[in-house]
C-alpha cells in the first residue's frame, strides 16, 4: 500500500511551515506545482516550482476565483492509478498524476471574525481549494491530502522512512481529516449566511472548527474537544484568558451558562452577577455596585457557591475582585477587568480570569443541538423575552411595583435554570433556586429549604423567602407548589399559566392573598 509521491500541488493561504515542507519534498525529488502566492513564497526560498497556470494553460483569473478548477488538475487527482481506462485518459489528454495536495483554504472564518463587509466575506469563500481537497480525499488510495499545517510532519516523516512513499493508513487518515475540514468550512459559510437571512432549524447545519482538544470530557474516561462555530459571539469561545490553568470541559460548559445568563442584564440596567454550579445558577443578583451584586448573589447559597463560576455584566473592579478571592472560585468571566482587579487576581494563580469585550446579545438567533440515539435534536435557542405588557394579572390582588420588577427578574433567571425551575427573588436577588427536579413541588420545597439553611448560616431571624416573589418556568399543574411557596413567605408568583387546573391554582393564590401573573410563555430547559 506504499505509494511514492512524485508530483505535489501546494496552494495555501496560511503559509506556516510551507518552505520547510517544500524543501523536504524537493529533497525527495518531488515536482512542485503551485498557485500565485504560494509559488512566490516557495521561489523566494530558492525552490523550483511550476505554476499551475502553466500546467492548465489558463491564467489565474477573476480575482483568483478560477485558479485550479481544470480537468488537468482534477484528472490528475482523481485518476485511479491501477485502472487502464483512467491511465489511457490521462495519456490521451496530457494529464499528469498529482500524488500530494497541500491546501489550506481562504480564511473564511477569520474574515467573518474580524467583522468584514459582506463582499469581502463572499470573496473569502474558497472554491477551488475545497474542490481539490475533495478530489484528493476521494482518491486516497493513491493520493495524499493535507489540510492542516500540523500534518506536514506526518507526511514528511513517512516519506523519509519509506523512500518518498506514504502508507494507505496515513492517506486514509488524511482523507478523513480533509472531509472534516470541508464540512466544517461549508458549515461556517452556511452559518454566516443563516445570520443574513431568516431561516429555520430545518435549513440550518451545525458544526465547527476544532479550537482545542480538552484534557478529558465530563469525566476523566471521556475524550473531548472544543469546537468554535466562527460566529465570534462574545463568550467563552472567544474570551481572552488572563491567568489560570486551561479550561476543562465542565468549566467551559458552566462558564457559558454563567455568561449567557448575565448577558440578559444590560450594563445600563446596573451591575449584575451570576454564580453557576453544574450549569445551574446558585445565585443571581443586581446591586448598586458590582461588589454588592456579587455579595448578594453569593448570599443566596454560600455553600454551593464554593468552587463556582462567576459571570459579571460590567468591568470587574478591585473591590469585587477582593471579595471574590475570599473563597475558592474556578472561573470569573466579565466584559473586562480593571488593573486593580487583575493585580488582586494575580495573587490567586489557579483562578481563571476571562474577558470578553462585550456581553452576548441575548436575542441573537442561535441553534442548540443535542445528540440522541440515532440522531440529533436541533432547535432555535430560547431567546423568548417578555415585558410588563405581556403579563396578565389573574388574581384579585395586583402585584406591586417591587413585586413586578422582582417577578421579571426571577422570570429571566428561570430561563437559565434546568426544569423544573423554581426561583425565589427578593429585591433583585435570588434567595432560593430549585433546579432540575422531576416534580415542580419538589423544586419549590428545595429552594425554600435552601433559603432556610442560609438564614441559619447567616444568623437571620427569618429566611429571605419571606416577602419574596416566585417564578416557575412552566405552569403549576396543581395548587400544591403554590401553597408551598406561600408557606415559605412568597407574596407574588409569575408563571406561564395554561394548566387544566389553572382555576384551582388561581383560587389557592387568592386564598393565600398572593398576586399572580401569567406570562403565556414557558421556559423549559432540560
Ligand atoms: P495563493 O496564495 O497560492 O495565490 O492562493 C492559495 C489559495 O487559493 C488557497 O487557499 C487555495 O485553497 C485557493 N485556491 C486554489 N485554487 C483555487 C480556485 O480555483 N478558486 C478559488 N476560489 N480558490 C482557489
Amino acid at each position: 500500500d506504499l505509494v511514492a509521491v512524485k508530483r505535489a500541488l501546494l496552494s495555501v493561504s496560511d503559509k506556516t511551515g510551507l518552505v520547510d515542507l517544500g524543501k523536504a519534498l524537493a529533497g525527495h525529488g518531488v515536482e512542485l506545482l503551485s498557485t500565485g502566492g504560494t509559488a512566490k513564497a516557495l521561489r523566494e526560498a530558492g525552490l523550483e516550482v511550476k505554476d499551475v497556470a502553466e500546467v492548465t494553460g489558463f491564467p489565474e483569473m477573476m480575482d483568483g476565483r478560477v485558479k485550479t478548477l481544470h480537468p488537468v488538475v482534477h484528472g490528475g487527482l482523481l485518476a485511479l492509478r491501477d485502472n487502464d481506462e483512467h491511465l489511457a485518459a490521462m495519456q490521451e489528454h496530457g494529464i499528469g498524476g498529482i500524488d500530494l495536495v497541500v491546501v489550506n483554504l481562504y480564511p473564511f472564518e477569520a474574515t467573518v471574525a474580524k467583522g468584514a463587509e459582506y463582499a469581502e466575506v463572499i470573496e473569502n469563500i474558497d472554491i477551488g481549494g475545497p474542490a481539490m481537497i475533495r478530489s484528493a480525499a476521494k482518491n486516497h488510495g493513491f493520493v495524499n491530502v493535507v489540510v492542516d499545517t500540523e500534518d506536514y510532519a506526518a507526511v514528511t516523516s513517512e516519506m523519509a522512512a519509506n523512500d518518498g512513499a506514504t502508507t494507505y493508513k496515513l492517506r486514509q487518515r488524511l482523507a478523513q481529516t480533509a472531509y472534516a475540514r470541508t464540512a466544517a468550512y461549508d458549515t461556517a459559510v452556511s452559518t454566516w449566511m443563516a445570520a443574513q437571512v431568516d431561516t429555520t432549524p430545518r435549513r440550518r447545519t451545525f458544526g465547527g472548527t476544532l479550537a482545542q482538544t480538552l484534557r478529558y470530557g465530563e469525566n476523566p474516561h471521556q475524550q473531548a474537544a472544543f469546537y468554535t462555530d466562527g460566529s465570534n459571539r462574545p463568550g467563552v469561545a472567544t474570551a481572552e484568558q488572563h491567568q489560570g490553568k486551561e479550561l476543562s470541559y465542565n468549566n467551559i460548559n458552566d462558564t457559558d451558562a454563567a455568561f449567557e445568563l448575565v448577558s440578559e442584564f444590560a450594563p445600563e440596567s446596573g451591575p449584575s452577577c451570576a454564580i453557576i454550579k453544574h450549569a445551574n445558577p446558585c445565585g443571581v443578583a443586581r446591586g448598586d455596585t458590582l461588589s454588592e451584586a456579587y455579595t448578594r448573589a453569593f448570599d443566596c447559597d454560600r455553600t454551593s457557591a464554593f468552587g463556582g463560576i462567576i459571570a459579571l455584566n460590567q468591568t470587574l473592579d478591585g473591590a469585587t475582585a477582593e471579595k471574590i478571592t475570599e473563597i475558592f472560585t474556578e472561573v470569573v468571566i466579565a466584559p473586562d477587568a480593571d488593573a486593580d482587579a487583575r493585580a488582586i487576581f494575580a495573587r490567586k494563580k489557579n483562578l481563571r480570569l476571562l474577558t470578553t469585550g462585550n456581553l452576548a446579545d441575548p436575542t441573537a438567533p442561535l441553534l442548540t443541538a443535542r445528540q440522541v440515539s440515532g440522531g440529533w435534536l436541533v432547535q432555535d435557542k430560547d431567546v423568548g423575552r417578555i415585558t410588563r405588557d405581556d403579563l396578565k394579572v389573574v388574581t384579585k390582588r395586583a402585584p406591586s411595583e417591587q413585586e413586578l420588577s422582582d417577578m421579571l427578574f426571577a422570570w429571566t433567571v428561570a430561563k437559565h435554570v434546568k426544569s423544573n425551575a423554581i426561583i425565589y427573588v427578593k429585591d433583585g436577588a435570588t434567595v432560593g433556586v430549585g433546579a432540575g427536579q422531576m416534580s415542580r413541588v419538589d423544586s419549590t420545597r428545595i429552594a425554600a429549604r435552601k433559603a432556610q439553611d442560609m438564614a441559619e448560616v447567616m444568623g437571620l431571624p427569618a429566611p429571605l423567602t419571606q416577602g419574596s416573589v416566585v417564578a416557575s418556568d412552566a405552569f403549576f399543574p396543581f395548587a400544591d407548589g403554590l401553597i408551598t411557596a406561600a408557606e415559605a413567605g412568597a407574596t407574588a408568583l409569575i408563571q406561564p399559566g395554561g394548566s387544566m387546573r389553572d382555576d384551582e391554582v388561581i383560587a389557592a393564590a387568592d386564598d393565600a392573598g398572593l398576586a399572580m401573573v401569567f406570562t403565556g410563555m414557558r421556559h423549559f430547559r432540560h
